[in-house]
């Protein structure tokens, strides 16, 4: 199960909307594989399939590897994601593997519902706040061709990274 390189912006994959999938397809397994070795070799909180070059509807979540302590759920890949219920509002500077440079203040919900399989095909509902709604908010989007730089209120917002 190898780690892949990390697709970067301004490749289209990370621009089109990533295709359902079928979780007993043997090429999915190895997709789910790949994207959960790619996230253990890489500083990161989450993952979106089209950032190892596929376009499937894959995420890997672990908020255990945020920097400060936050509720999560631990470790998750999961398939299909849909957000089917979202609550309030809340603010946290986010990066992205695939923008290396920059990172940026983005408003998102403060709570999500999401409904998903597991990579075993079992569905599942996931109720997440805080850090973790935001991470799982961030990697769906990337599902949608969708990156955090869409969502700056202001231009100001974006700021290069510090190493
Ligand atoms: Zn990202």
């Amino acid at each position: 199960m190898p780690s892949r390189d990390i697709v970067l912006y301004p490749n289209p994959i990370l621009r089109a909307r990533a295709g359902e999938v079928d979780p007993s397809d043997s090429e999915v397994r190895k997709v789910v594989r790949d994207l959960q070795a790619t996230l253990d070799d890489h500083v990161g909180v989450g993952i979106a399939a089209p950032q190892i070059g596929e376009g499937l509807r894959i995420i890997a979540v672990d908020a255990t590897r945020a920097r400060k302590p936050v509720p999560n759920h631990g470790p998750l890949v999961l398939l299909n994601p849909e957000i089917i219920a979202r609550e309030g509002e809340i603010t946290f500077r986010e990066g992205c593997m695939s923008i290396p440079d920059f990172v940026a203040r983005i408003p998102r919900s403060a709570s999500v519902v999401i409904s998903a399989l597991t990579p075993d095909g079992i569905p599942c509902t996931i109720q997440s706040e805080g850090f973790e709604a935001v991470i799982f908010q961030h990697e769906i989007d990337h599902l949608d061709g969708i990156l955090f730089i869409d969502r700056i209120a202001h231009a100001r917002d974006l700021k290069p990274r510090k190493a």
